[in-house]
């Protein structure tokens, strides 16, 4: 299959047996979201990925989502049912339950610039308050939705700006340890610009930490920006969730074709992600709706569809895969790529015109693409101009197959080589004995652009 599939791990799927059976299902992705659990729930998540990989034969990519600059409520051991039109107390501490509840919020800054009026949103936009009052240390909000307040639930409020920088003490101290663990990607919750990108890159760099950065575009300053996000960005993903709670709901179908179609005029993979079947978490069936927008999500062109809360927590992560997979296989046999080539992207990059070049060469050729490639840049490339034709990718390090583990329609694999000449010798060798390459085939041997002298050596398998 082209498109591929990413889960999140939580309490439903983060046994080994789980990942498992998820990573024979098609999986080539697991995110980790720091926003449930703590440093050695993730540590342990990393690890059966990884034990997973040797046990099943295949890389995945794991993904640490970290918190961003998110507003939280604090903790506290209950579920506080609210009904609609009746008042809560949100303070920076303290918490009681009686006529009108107490909620922690630690974060002091917002009670500085909150005022009556302000709209806050929670739990996918099924909560709604408006600010009635604020006093000091609290504000009161009159609930606009019956619904139920958790401990640690994200808050947004649509209209307002709190100034404060990108990475939180929470994050750093958990990348720093995990990417010891080994890390392919982090995405970035929340990023408001490409400044805020650039700060989380500077963190992993200065922690020598190589994995690579997904821009999660939920909130109304990414979206404003969203060209130099997506820039300064290596892969881009549509966070639903948010999304339906900073702007209405009827906008998220639009904002995410933008986000794809700017995703491709960039050449950066894009991932679209929460709700995709969102009633499996209680049901081992999709409905007609979920059914259906999987499949438009594939025939416009992501890279890789993400489950939330139905692997997280859900009652059937294992048969939620499946169904992905099922739809997805369906709607790509549709899907017509219009990814134009002559973009502004390829045009300025030698480098890229080469992969454009090469790839239309196997296209016209009705041939098979084999890359043999060190860093994965080519690969990168060559997915993101979405070839017809089939196409294979070897590359010396474990590091780089998982990273390109989610991006769209390329098969890789890892060839231990000490040359580029080797490498693609290798790579053929490697598709002979995986019967991927049949009598017959042709097939368009290279690698990158290199500075002096290329080879592209066409061949047709005896
Ligand atoms: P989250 O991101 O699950 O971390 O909130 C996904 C989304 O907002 O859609
Ligand atoms: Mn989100």
């Amino acid at each position: 299959m082209r498109v591929k599939l990413v889960v999140s791990l939580g309490p439903s799927s983060s046994s080994a047996d789980v990942i498992v059976s998820m990573l024979r299902e098609g999986v080539s992705g697991f995110r980790i979201n720091l926003a449930h659990g703590v440093l050695s729930d993730w540590v342990g998540m990393i690890r059966s990925v990884r034990w997973a990989e040797s046990l099943v034969g295949r890389l995945a990519s794991v993904i640490v989502d970290i918190k961003g600059p998110s507003l939280r409520l604090g903790e506290f051991p209950d579920v506080v049912s609210v009904p609609a039109g009746s008042l809560v107390e949100f303070c920076v501490s303290g918490y009681s339950r009686g006529e009108v509840p107490r909620i922690p919020f630690p974060h002091e800054e917002v009670f500085k610039k909150v005022s009556a009026g302000d709209l806050l949103v929670m739990d996918d936009g099924r909560a709604r308050f408006s600010v009635v009052e604020v006093s000091g240390d609290c504000f009161k909000a009159r609930a606009l939705t019956s619904c139920e307040l958790r401990q640690r639930k994200n808050v947004s409020f649509p209209d307002k700006e709190f100034e404060r920088g990108y990475m939180s003490v929470e994050d750093v101290n958990a990348l720093r340890e995990l990417c010891r663990e080994g890390v392919d990607y982090v995405d970035a919750s929340l990023v408001r610009d490409a400044g805020d990108v650039k700060e989380l890159r500077d963190y992993l760099s200065s922690i020598g930490c190589d994995a690579l950065v997904i821009a999660k575009i939920e909130t109304r300053k990414a979206v404003k920006n969203l060209s130099e996000v997506i820039e300064a960005s290596d892969a881009v993903l549509v966070a639903r969730g948010d999304l339906g709670m900073n702007f209405g709901l009827e906008e998220v179908p639009i904002l995410q074709k933008k986000i794809i179609e700017e995703s491709h005029k960039i050449g950066k993979p894009v991932i679209v992600a929460t709700q995709l079947l969102e009633s499996m978490i209680n049901n081992p069936v999709p409905t007609r709706a979920e059914v259906s927008d999987v499949a438009n999500a594939v025939l416009e062109g992501v890279d890789a569809l993400m489950l939330t809360g139905e692997t997280a927590v859900g009652k059937y992560p294992v048969e939620a895969v499946r169904w992905l997979r099922k739809i997805a296989e369906r709607a790509e046999s549709m899907y017509k790529p219009v990814t134009r080539r002559e973009t502004e992207y390829v045009r300025k990059s030698l480098k890229k015109r080469y992969a454009k070049g090469v790839t239309e060469l196997a296209e016209d050729l009705d041939g098979v693409l084999a890359i043999y490639s060190v860093k994965g840049t080519t690969v990168f490339t060559i997915a993101s101009l979405r070839p017809k034709a089939r196409c294979y990718a070897g590359v010396p390090a474990k590091g780089v197959a998982r990273k390109l583990s989610i991006v769209w329609g390329v098969d890789v694999r890892v060839v231990e080589a000490s040359n580029y000449m080797e490498g693609l010798e290798k790579l053929y060798a490697s598709l002979l004995s995986s019967g991927d390459l049949r009598k017959g085939d042709l097939v368009i041997l290279t690698y990158g652009l290199r500075d002096k002298e290329q080879v592209i050596k066409v061949r047709v398998v005896e």
